[in-house]
């Protein structure tokens, strides 16, 4: 196999990484490769849809697993699915929604690899319901640093198992997920969008629907002030029956962004108008519609390279995570602090998670978390420290899989099983052959025993 220099982004275009990098076929021939000698490690790599620098390596060597997309077997009784890491959203709703599965829990993209759904274990519009996806996993095959392939479960390796879910590719690189879909008696979701006023309301209503509907979401206006700060849309959605006539299963139709958009394009009064338009979208008495599930899961999968959009600088997602009690007031002075640095965001997300996930590293805890994009501009950087520094004092923590800047020690202070992830690392890798930025620039390994 030949490596090839190449360069990496996360899906902000903030953070860069040459690495050499290699695109194996088949699963036997990444067993091959990661007994390489690497010296600055070496690193899986899904479709580079976390925002910061989970998936870079930079100077180092990088596996790309986007070759490893086979479907190995699916039982139809329960829906038992066996599929190699690089298998994506799109391939298994592509695959079996029109057998009448999807995947148990997705982010808001089908363009992330089941691998990268692991290693971050992502959650969804229905976490309250479902949990996150490394809680639907049976058994996952893995290369370790060592070469070695082992077979980990909630019962065989547990630890190793925990420490891979969520665990951003630091247990090594993984092969095979085990997994089951769900059922579902239509490929169409009926949605309800309804106006919330302000963040009071806005949290009453995400409260409510946490308890009674099977997907919810809240689509915020982060540039709204005053009395109308925190208001936006909350869509709660079912699984619709049957389809309406025509529609069943289609794959939603695709748009480009050709060129960066020149920095300039996007500025406060141009995000705060498409900010109001949004909100006015819905009439005030709400209304019901019946939507492809494709479509209400991924509305942003409809513009290919949408992160185009914000130029050649990139930009910033944050996303974060603070626990039930402590939302009203982490909330309040979140989006004040936002508004305050006049930073602009286009629309932010506002929901509900149902409590924490299976990994040490995994995000999730039940509680409220609020998402934002920010143009790279200066002091951003500033707001972002300012955004985290609010959420550990509120007891929450940020995502990784959305970070470029958090520094060790909020890290550390933000999840509370470090301390045990370590331990594994230090079980499985004592030379450190898996590395990232993400691991270096948060001194996740810690230091050397
Ligand atoms: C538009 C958009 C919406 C999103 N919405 C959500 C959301 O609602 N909820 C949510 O949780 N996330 C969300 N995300 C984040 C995204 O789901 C995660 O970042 C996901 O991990 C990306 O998958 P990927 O295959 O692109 O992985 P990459 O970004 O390439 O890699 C992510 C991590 O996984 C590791 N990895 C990848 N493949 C393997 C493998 N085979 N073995 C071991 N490690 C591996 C990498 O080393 C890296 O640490 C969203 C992202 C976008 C762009």
């Amino acid at each position: 196999m030949t490596w090839k220099t190449m360069t990496l982004t996360g899906w902000g275009r903030t953070r860069r990484a040459e690495v050499a990098a290699c695109r194996p076929e088949r699963a036997p021939a990444a067993v091959r490769l990661l007994q390489g000698r690497f010296d600055r490690g070496i690193l899986a790599y899904g479709l580079g849809r976390s925002y910061g620098d989970a998936p870079l390596n930079d100077g180092g060597h990088v596996l790309l697993t986007e070759r490893l997309n086979r479907m190995v077997s699916f039982d139809p009784d329960d829906g038992t699915l066996v599929c190699e890491a690089g298998v994506t959203f799109d391939d298994l709703f592509a695959a079996f929604l029109p057998r009448g599965f999807m995947p148990p829990t997705s982010p808001g993209t089908s363009f992330a690899t089941v691998g990268g759904a692991v290693a971050n274990d992502v959650h969804g519009k229905n976490h309250d319901r479902v949990g996150s996806f490394g809680d639907h996993v049976l058994w996952l095959d893995l290369v370790l640093p060592s070469g070695e392939q082992v077979r980990v479960s909630p019962t065989e390796r547990p630890d190793l198992f925990a420490a891979t879910i969520g665990g951003v590719g630091l247990t090594g690189v993984i092969l095979h997920v085990c997994f089951r879909l769900r059922r579902v008696a239509s490929a169409s979701v009926e949605v309800r969008e309804r106006r919330m006023p302000d963040l009071d309301g806005f949290m009453a209503g995400l409260a409510e629907a946490r308890e009674t509907a099977g997907y919810s979401v809240g689509w915020i206006d982060g540039m709204a002030r005053g009395a109308a700060m925190g208001r936006g849309i909350l869509e709660t959605a079912e699984t619709a029956p049957t389809d309406p006539a025509g529609t069943a299963a289609k794959a939603p139709r695709k748009r480009a962004v050709p060129v960066d958009l020149p920095g300039f394009a996007l500025n406060p009064f141009s995000i705060n108008l498409f900010n109001q338009a949004y909100y006015r979208r819905v009439p005030a008495a709400g209304r019901t519609r019946t939507l492809p599930v494709r479509q209400f899961l991924y509305p942003l999968d409809a513009i290919h390279d949408w992160n185009r959009i914000y130029g050649k600088r990139g930009f910033y997602q944050f996303q974060n995570v603070v626990p039930d009690a402590e939302a009203p007031a982490a909330l309040r002075k979140l989006l004040e602090a936002i508004s305050d640095a006049r930073a602009g965001s286009f629309l932010a997300v506002l929901k509900t998670l149902g409590g924490e996930g299976r990994g040490h590293l995994s995000f999730p805890m039940r509680g409220y978390t609020l998402a934002l994009d920010f143009p790279r501009r200066d002091g951003v950087e500033d707001l972002l420290a300012r955004l985290a520094a609010i959420t550990l004092d509120h007891g929450g923590r940020v995502y990784l899989a959305k970070d470029a800047v958090l520094d060790p020690a909020g890290f550390a202070r933000m999840y509370p099983r470090l301390g045990e992830f370590r331990q594994v690392l230090d079980s499985i890798d004592p030379d450190r052959r898996i590395q990232s930025d993400l691991s270096r620039r948060l001194d996740i390994r810690g230091a050397v025993a």
